[in-house]
């Protein structure tokens, strides 16, 4: 019973931290679902937690790489766009793919060229470079 209760309340707690990365929910659920049921059926609960815990904790350091590859991406995104990095790297830590998906719906559409001065990218009609402020097309 004690057992039960100390697996319950470390289920609730990489719950809780799958919430916070908005992992992909639906798998985290019936990977659950799948344990508990196994766990149900099974004389070894402690052998199966154990096995359990680091699956999840494999599951949530994937997803934490991820979540940081994808940052890093909308960020340099937003930047060439001419957005404001750091707000959407904000929106993307507290809804992850969500705001992934909203960046991708709403950024400033176009096409991306590499600014003639710093040589990083830039939206191809802006006049002023994002990173380096220089003005450009004086063709
Ligand atoms: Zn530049």
């Amino acid at each position: 019973m004690r057992m039960l209760n100390r697996y319950g309340i470390c289920l609730l707690c990489l719950l809780c931290l799958l919430l916070l990365l908005a992992a992909p929910l639906v798998v985290a659920q019936d990977l659950e679902d799948a344990l508990r049921e196994s766990l149900r059926n099974s004389e070894e609960a402690t052998a199966a937690g154990c096995g359990c815990g680091i699956l999840f904790l494999i599951l949530i350091l994937v997803n934490l790489a991820i979540a940081i590859i994808l940052m890093v991406w909308v960020a340099k995104d937003a930047k060439a766009r001419g957005e404001s990095a750091a707000l959407w790297v904000l929106l993307m830590f507290f809804l992850s793919w969500l705001g992934l998906i909203i960046w991708l719906l709403a950024r400033p559409k176009g096409a991306i060229v590499a600014c003639q001065n710093c040589r990083n990218n830039k939206l191809e009609s802006m006049t002023r470079c994002p990173h380096c402020g220089q003005e450009s097309g004086t063709p």
